[in-house]
């Protein structure tokens, strides 16, 4: 629930409701988008270190397949719900229409923490999983990826687990992997460098000189603290705050983002960090600078801190880090927000090569994946640009426009409806 009492999906569903008057869309395309295509719950046995068996929850929901198999990430999280699950199943289905990729979207989770949890368990689990839900996914139908609390090696296990269990090599069923099982090259930080060419094309809307710009980033995981090191490094803009479930830092005088993950990867924090202060996410948010890169979980930018806010432009590398409230607060004060199924979908994009590569079993340089990924990461900001001067709404309805229009335009071809 965010503070005004509306749950992640309820946020997913309003959204579209208010996209689906302005398209005027049949209110039979409507209803189906409104909800989950397929929702699969699953208990996963794990046998634990100390020899007991502890059974976890599981979820994979199936949004929408209207444009090209389902894709998304699977989030290992103590408060995963299948609530924000569904929320990010849709929104993974607005992110691929708006990239233009040839996936539809899901997303999956399993309930637990596997910073508690031995490799050994995590494996165990990430096996676990894909025995529960193999037959429902595989490359032309379902291809799961990294999200939260997963990475590229419990990929390769999902791969290898899936691969086991058809009999044959499946790289294409999954992406994320690492390089040596078929990964692409750059796929490491795409989210963030997808989310970095589009707050180039928006520095370049509102004349905004990026090698002068001051940045904070909360969250300071894949996402956040590579769009830290990226903006410094390639652009050169200061990192003046970043943070993470803990708390915060800040330096004036510019952080070096490189040394900070270092400290982070030792301590666990980013707080803490030798040189700077301490501060609280909420000081974070508030702070006086040009751009804010909200990069951890969701409903984080909410209404009671949306007029605080005093960046002019704000990159939501998370999913769902703003609440309607908080969102209309910021269009109302003129805060150029970049959402995130637009801002984020550089992760996916590389995905879509991954697989790309993995079906054709012919390997690009990193070079080249950089270039795709900044054409296509180019070429979407500008039409939700585009349809955002031409309409007057946000960014974030702008992007909603083009993305339900295209997956409503696959269903009409398909004769769903
Ligand atoms: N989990 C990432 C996202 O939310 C990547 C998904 C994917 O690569 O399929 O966009």
């Amino acid at each position: 629930m965010d503070n005004e009492g509306l749950s992640s999906f309820e946020i997913a569903q309003a959204q579209l409701d208010t996209v689906a008057e302005m398209l005027h869309l049949d209110p039979g395309i409507h209803a189906i988008l409104r909800v989950p295509m397929r929702e699969l719950h699953v208990s996963i046995p794990v046998s634990m270190d100390n020899g007991e068996v502890k059974v976890f929850e599981g979820f994979r929901v199936q949004y929408n397949n209207a444009r090209g198999p389902f894709k998304g990430g699977i989030r290992f999280h103590p408060e995963e719900t299948i609530d924000t699950i569904r929320a990010l199943a849709a929104w993974m289905t607005w992110k691929c229409a708006v990239v233009d990729i040839p996936f539809g979207g899901g997303k999956g989770g399993v309930i637990c923490n596997p910073k508690e949890m031995s490799n050994c368990e995590v494996e165990r689990l990430s096996r676990g999983y894909i025995d529960a839900i193999w037959e429902f996914i595989g490359p032309d139908r379902d291809i799961p990826a990294p999200d939260v609390y997963t990475n590229p090696q419990v990929m390769a296990w999902m791969m290898d687990e899936y691969s086991k269990l058809k009999g044959c090599s499946s790289p294409a069923v999954i992406t994320g992997k690492p390089l040596c099982l078929g990964g692409s090259a750059g796929r490491g930080d795409a989210t963030a460098r997808g989310g970095l060419y589009t707050i180039v094309e928006a520095a370049k809307h509102l004349n905004i000189d990026l090698s002068a710009a001051t940045v904070a980033v909360e969250g300071y995981g894949n996402a956040g603290s590579n769009i830290a090191i990226l903006m410094n490094s390639i652009l050169g803009s200061k990192i003046v705050a970043v943070s993470d479930s803990k708390g915060g830092v800040h330096n004036v005088h510019g952080l070096d983002p490189d040394k900070v993950l270092r400290h982070k990867m030792e301590t666990g924090s980013v707080i803490n960090y030798s040189e700077a202060e301490n501060l609280s996410n909420e000081e974070l948010l508030e702070s006086a600078i040009d751009i804010l890169c909200p990069a951890a979980l969701e409903n984080t930018i909410t209404q009671s801190n949306a007029s605080k806010i005093r960046a002019k432009m704000i990159a939501e590398l998370a999913n769902g880090p703003t609440t309607p409230e908080a969102d209309e607060v910021l269009y109302d004060n003129g805060v150029f927000v970049i959402p995130d199924f637009l801002c984020n979908a550089g992760g996916v994009t590389c995905s879509y090569f991954e697989w790309v590569q993995n079906i054709h079993n012919y390997y690009w340089e990193e070079e080249e994946v950089h270039q795709r990924l900044n054409k296509k990461m180019a070429k979407a900001f500008q039409d939700v640009l585009s349809e955002s001067l031409e309409r007057k709404v946000s960014m974030r309805i702008a992007a909603y426009l083009v993305a339900v229009a295209r997956v409503v335009e696959a269903m009409k071809a398909r004769g769903w409806v």
